[in-house]
């Protein structure tokens, strides 16, 4: 019955890092998955999150299953984490939120209601870009175009490119954009460039999907909802997905939400029923434990305080590593022009490493980054980092 089918060559990133784990050497860099590493190379057990399930365990609670749409008191934290608490269509009550298996899952509930919508809807995704948005909005039924992003040749922004697209795509076209830490170029728009962009959605009538999937990593948690808050402001229907697998190091848990700013209270209704029915019919209701723990954090304002401070900690590592690296690849290789990698924000940095070099750093230093020539930058540490700007300087 299903010989047939075609086999799956395996997610590009997922595959590179098999590759590394397989590798027998000492030193080798795991510089592939988008992971948070701590300064000793392990993904960190958030303390705020420890307390949580430390209070919870003094009064265990039965598992009923969760409404449809999820956890009441997660999705209204969600709402105020996202959009703040001065947000007139959050105060009208026309955000509708929903509980999501991972950002993942936002980003795919939201392509459905995007199609149940407005069939054959299109969908215009950064180039680069992160290569699962293709998949997973022509999962959904939409087809995926791009526009132009960032030149990794030179390293730099295409920010006159990119508004020539959409100044020039079709009306009612929905366009995906990272308010914060760009996966994979690192590269953000200042709030200048967002004012910019806003007013051409506005013009345009452009619907806008914002993902958001490393809120904190970039400037702090209201800074990098900055993009968020501004197109809400302008009364426009939008889409949000949040993650919050890399600021909780929540990797497993799978939680993230949808939010869809609606016009009237009425639409509200009708996209929060429409929702229901999306997931009813894929996975009926989504799981408890990660919700309840981020729910406890973002409620209390004690366990809050505890929790900024540790993505403020996850954010000023990441900083600290890419400037010991730059300071080291400008000693090691003069001519090679690393300043990227301060220049670039979050998780990523966009290295403009070339095919041959990227397989040469794998093959002879065991430093291994995806064919794109992306580093996720919290693989670096005190203990690899010279190890890798040597290994870099070698290949360029
Ligand atoms: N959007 C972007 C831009 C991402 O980088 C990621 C994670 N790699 C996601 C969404 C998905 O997040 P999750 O793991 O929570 O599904």
């Amino acid at each position: 019955m299903f010989e047939h089918l075609a086999p799956y060559a395996g997610d590009p990133i997922f595959r590179i890092g098999d590759m590394f784990r397989q590798d027998q050497r000492q030193n080798k860099v795991d510089l592939t998955v988008g992971l948070y590493y701590d300064g000793k190379g392990r993904i960190p057990i958030l303390d705020s999150i420890h307390q949580a399930e430390l209070k919870r365990a003094q009064q265990p609670e039965t598992r009923q299953y969760l409404p449809m749409e999820g956890l009441p008191s997660y999705r209204s934290a969600v709402q105020k984490l996202l959009f703040g608490t001065e947000c007139a269509a959050l105060n009208e009550g026309r955000i509708v939120t929903m509980q999501s298996v991972g950002g993942t899952g936002a980003l795919r509930i939201g392509g459905e209601l995007l199609q149940l919508a407005s069939p054959n809807s299109e969908i215009w995704i950064s180039n680069p870009g992160w290569d699962n948005h293709h998949a997973i909005f022509e999962g959904a039924g939409l087809k995926t175009h791009t526009y132009p992003y960032y030149d990794s040749v030179n390293g730099v922004l295409l920010f006159d490119d990119m508004k020539q697209a959409f100044q020039t795509m079709p009306e009612a076209s929905i366009v995906l954009l990272h308010p914060c830490c760009h996966n994979p170029t690192g590269a953000d728009l200042s709030n200048a460039q967002w004012e910019e962009i806003a007013n051409i959605i506005v013009e345009r009538k452009l619907i806008p999907f914002l993902d958001i999937a490393y809120q904190g990593f970039s400037n702090g948690l209201d800074e990098d909802a900055f993009a968020v808050r501004l197109m809400a402001s302008k009364n426009i229907p939008m889409l949000v997905a949040n993650s919050f697998s890399k600021n909780f190091s929540f990797y497993a848990e799978r939680c993230g939400a949808l939010s869809v700013i609606c016009q009237n209270t009425t639409e509200a209704d009708r996209v929060l029923g429409q929702i229901k029915l999306l997931v009813r019919r894929i996975y009926s209701n989504p799981p408890l434990h990660g919700a309840r723990m981020i729910s406890d954090v973002l409620n209390d304002p004690e366990l809050f305080a505890v929790w900024e401070r540790e993505v403020n900690e996850m954010r000023t590592r990441i900083r600290n590593i890419r400037q010991k690296a730059y300071d080291i690849l400008k000693v090691q290789a003069p001519h090679f022009d690393s300043a990227f990698i301060i220049r670039q924000n979050g998780m990523f940095s966009y290295t403009g490493l070339n095919q041959t070099q990227i397989e040469k750093l794998r093959a002879d230093y065991g430093v291994y980054l995806i064919d794109s020539g992306r580093i996720s930058v919290p693989g670096l540490n005190e203990d690899n980092v010279t190890y890798f700007a040597e290994s870099v300087s070698k290949v360029v």
